[in-house]
């Protein structure tokens, strides 16, 4: 038994024996006395938490036999000191004493450090995942994260014979706030591009820096007509924005618009609102260009109301 309890004395973990039925302790480790001094002639619900008159209200004895007075195996789960805050792994298991009763084995593995890495990999992982869908000047959702999210909104538009609009934009002549006040002065520009679109979008649209001064807008139940006043109270507000005390020229931006039709794809609607873009720069830029089709018809849109 001496040569068993120094090997037990050597392991870096808390392991002490009690009594099933009474919960006496009847053998602890060299760790166990480094935690609690005084572990003699008392129970475990005395030293583990601190309590003079009632087994602790997590204890697993019940789980660690069975209706037979059987030995069910080892029991493993997570416990919290409340007032070390310290974390133990812990393996629970009865075994047979040397006088024959069943007695529980608790073996407590400090993973404090372990439970702390864990976090801060949790931590680390939701900034990475966050930053690979952002953009990391204008902080809007990036590409990637557009079509993620439009695939879905996509889905559920055409399931449900929702309308759903999307436009393309670019901003007017924007080399030249690059060319005339340095690129600085140009990600300015780009920041209240993006600052009018967040202050005017619903929870359910996908706003996205699609690259450059490009950007993409998906607007899910929003049929062409009310897709075309919101970009017009857009352009509104940018028209009202103030690039700097002294200067007098405003920032534009041309909309090319399309809408879900029937056997829609993402490729057929993005290349009609690319189509329509380009209509808009073409015609003179500043403009909400709605896509037709070269026989002139803009594509129809179901509402909810006309279903
Ligand atoms: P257009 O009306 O035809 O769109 O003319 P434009 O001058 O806006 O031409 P274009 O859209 O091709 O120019 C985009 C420019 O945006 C080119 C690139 O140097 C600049 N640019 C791209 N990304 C950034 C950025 O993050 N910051 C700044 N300041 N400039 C950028
Ligand atoms: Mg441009």
């Amino acid at each position: 038994f001496k040569c068993l309890a120094t090997i037990l004395k050597a392991l870096d973990a808390l392991i002490y024996v009690s009594d099933i039925e009474t919960y006496e302790l009847i053998f602890f480790n060299q760790y166990s006395k480094d935690l609690w001094p005084d572990v003699s002639q008392k129970k475990c619900f005395h030293i583990v938490h601190n309590k003079d008159d009632s087994p602790c209200e997590f204890c697993t004895n019940a789980k660690l036999i069975d209706e037979h007075g059987q030995a069910t195996g080892t029991h493993l789960w997570e416990y919290q000191d409340p007032n070390t805050r310290r974390w133990y792994q812990c393996q629970d298991q009865a075994i047979q004493w040397f006088d024959g009763r069943l007695v529980r084995l608790e073996i407590a593995i400090d993973i404090t450090d372990h439970k702390l890495l864990e976090q801060q990999l949790r931590v680390a992982h939701k900034k990475a995942s966050s930053s690979a869908n952002m953009d990391p000047l204008l902080n809007c959702l990036n590409r990637r994260a557009f079509f993620e999210r439009f695939d879905a909104v996509l889905s559920q538009c055409q399931r449900h014979k929702y309308p759903l609009a999307l436009v393309m934009m670019d901003v007017d002549k924007f080399k030249q706030f690059n060319d005339n006040h340095g690129h600085s002065f140009g990600d300015q520009v780009l920041l209240k591009v993006t600052a009018v679109f967040a202050k005017t979008m619903r929870e359910s649209d996908i706003f996205a820096r699609y690259g450059g001064d490009e950007f993409i807008l998906a607007l899910p139940n929003t049929t062409q007509e009310n897709a075309v006043d919101l970009l017009t109270r857009i352009q509104y507000e940018l028209l009202q924005l103030e690039l700097s005390p002294e200067s007098d020229f405003s920032i534009t931006i041309s909309f090319g618009l399309t809408s879900l039709i029937e056997h829609d794809t993402i490729d057929k609607l993005l290349n009609r609102a690319d189509i329509a873009l380009y209509q808009a720069k073409n015609s003179g830029r500043n403009r909400i260009e709605v896509y037709r089709s070269p026989h002139g018809e803009a594509p129809s849109t179901k509402t909810p109301e006309n279903q």
